[in-house]
């Protein structure tokens, strides 16, 4: 992968950090969590209130939704961009929406702290332009069709409008197996931190589509090196308006931390034990911090 100017792993491994209001992604463990759309104030805040108290430290939701129907529900738009932004003063939680068109970039980063391009948009060579000349961070997440060349290849649209803010979003491809919603590709994390610089992060919620699977593959993603997660959660799932049976409920996602937060210790202690013992092969890798400067 020698055609990756901007994107490819820099000498001496240097990793980017974006600061996000306070949290920085690709140096802190970071859970994005919230419901998959925003569908009523109370509903997204009473999440979002619920989610900060379990330790997520960014709110999700989608204001926008890239349906497979055109009959489905499209999401609230400016309106549930407005919900966003109270969720937020209430919380102190940053933002992470999806745009979904060109014409939206702009305006929709007055409300996102983080800009989501979902998988249907990966390749939207347009939209990643845009998005770039945002200058917000933008979270890319991985096509379902796409290789990691496509997909370093789709990030580096953004970086070369200028914009280093770019954290990678594993979420599961296409394959033959149709038990899960995707197939999950847990080697993207060890593949991104040989080939980039750049923060990568595990949606297992999209990436299986199964509940049930969603702990142990979160468990599986942290384990392998993963700089976060971004969860589904709502506050009733049952009455969903999208992504129903793939949501978490907040007590659950509760339970849910306290096990990711104890294997993060667990791994840490256990790297701190190798780290004393030998030579400093425990030393953290070198960061270049890109601050969002509307922050
Ligand atoms: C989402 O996160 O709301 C979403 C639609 O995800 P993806 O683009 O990965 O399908
Ligand atoms: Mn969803």
């Amino acid at each position: 992968m020698n055609n990756l100017k901007l994107t490819g792993k820099k000498p001496g491994n240097v990793r980017s950090v974006v600061e996000v209001g306070g949290v920085r992604m690709g140096e802190e463990f970071v859970v994005i969590a919230g419901p998959c759309s925003v569908e009523s104030e109370d509903q997204t805040i009473r999440t979002a209130v619920a989610i900060r108290e379990a330790g997520a430290k960014m709110l999700r939701g989608g204001a926008f939704k890239p349906r497979t129907s055109p009959y489905a529900f499209q999401g609230l738009g400016l309106k549930g961009l407005k919900i966003l932004d109270k969720a937020r003063r209430e919380t102190g939680l940053p933002i992470v929406t999806e745009v979904v068109d060109t014409r939206d970039v702009s305006w929709v980063g007055e409300y996102a702290d983080v800009l989501q391009i979902g998988a249907r948009n990966m390749q939207n060579f347009s939209l990643l332009r845009e998005a770039g000349k945002s200058g917000r961070p933008i979270l890319l997440k991985r096509g379902m069709y796409s290789t990691l060349e496509e997909w370093l290849n789709c990030a580096e649209y953004i970086l070369a409008e200028g914009n280093d803010k770019v954290i990678l979003c594993e979420r599961g491809i296409r394959t033959f197996e149709t038990f899960t919603r995707n197939t999950l590709d847990l080697s993207m994390i060890p593949a991104v931190h040989a080939e980039s610089h750049l923060p990568i992060y595990v949606d297992p919620s999209h990436g299986t589509g199964l509940l049930y699977m969603i702990e142990p593959m979160s468990l599986a993603a942290v384990a392998a090196g993963a700089d976060g997660l971004e969860i589904e959660v709502h506050i009733d799932p049952k009455t969903a308006l999208s992504d129903k049976d793939q949501q978490m409920r907040p007590e659950d996602f509760a339970r849910f931390m306290k096990k990711v937060e104890e294997l993060r210790a667990f791994i840490s202690e256990r790297s701190a034990d190798v780290a004393a013992s030998g030579p400093a092969s425990g030393a953290a890798a070198p960061r270049d911090t890109f601050a969002d400067a509307t922050d």
